[in-house]
């Protein structure tokens, strides 16, 4: 393994194949809580299910004690945008939850995030989960083996600004990812294209952003982990790691490699 400039890790493909691993329990942890999500549910038994999932698949919850959080997985309701502690909180009909999820698997980390709506959600719900996941994959979608980060964030920021008026958060972003959770370089929901570190092979992005329907400041919660909208307006957040290969971007936290999903966008899958 090398590392470039500003402390960016280039992985081997073996190194990515390891990625591929860790992100498909990531995955399949979450199609596994997309399932459980009910009305009636508890928040913590969702972080339950997704723990044993992890572990019985022979990884590592990689948010349990990380800086002390003490989940297997973020869950966060509503106006909670991201980094939820799960709980004793019931999920009840026309809530939307944002779960996040990572797993380790011999050290190499997956990172990936879905939003699930709980029954009947307004419209406007439904619609703010469509734009922000299909925001994620025109991100990885704009992204080239020589481009830039920052086509990255520009496609995300395009895509959202072109469907309304909606929040994008800028105080988190997406990140680098392989042997942490969190790397460099940062990635951004918003900006001009063509800017920061080049995309290289070997180079693992976790692309997730984090939009309201309303505006894009939010404030800490006491517990110091579940971040909100400071103006109580509803959030969606989707998240997958990915890589590029020369033939293409690789979806790893994707069960399918992100295949269905960047053909319908007219670009080249780059998995196996
Ligand atoms: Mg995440
Ligand atoms: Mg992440």
């Amino acid at each position: 393994m090398s590392f470039l400039d500003r402390g960016i890790q280039i992985k081997t493909p073996e190194q990515i194949a390891g990625m591929r691993v860790a992100g498909l329990v990531v995955g399949e942890t979450l199609e596994l809580l997309r399932g459980s999500v009910r009305a009636g549910t508890t928040t913590g038994e969702l972080d339950a299910i997704a723990e044993d999932n992890i572990r019985s698949s022979g990884g590592t919850p990689s948010f349990k004690g990380y800086h002390g959080f003490p989940g297997s997985i973020c869950a966060s309701v509503n106006d909670e945008v991201v980094h939820g502690i799960p709980g004793e909180r019931v999920l009840a009909d026309g809530d939307v939850v944002s779960i996040d999820c990572g797993a380790i698997v011999d050290g190499w980390h997956g990172d990936a995030a879905i939003t699930v709506a709980i029954g009947e959600v307004p419209a406007e719900v439904t619609e703010l989960m469509r734009v922000t996941e299909e925001a994620m994959w025109r991100g990885i979608a704009a992204a080239r083996l020589g481009g830039r980060v920052t086509d990255i964030s520009h496609a995300v920021e395009s895509h959202v600004r072109s469907q309304g008026c909606y929040g994008i958060l800028e105080d988190y972003v997406g990140h680098g990812i392989g042997s942490e959770m969190h790397q460099p370089p940062n990635v951004p929901n918003f900006g001009k294209p063509g800017r920061g570190p080049k995309l290289v092979q070997g180079l693992a992005l976790a692309v997730e952003p984090m939009i309201t329907l309303g505006g894009k400041d939010t404030v800490l919660l006491e517990d110091d982990w579940t971040v909100i909208t400071a103006d109580g307006t509803w959030a969606a957040h989707f998240e997958n790691t990915f890589t590029l290969t020369p033939q293409g971007a690789w979806v790893l936290t994707a069960l399918d490699g992100g295949e269905s999903a960047l053909r319908a966008l007219g670009v080249p899958f780059g998995g196996r």
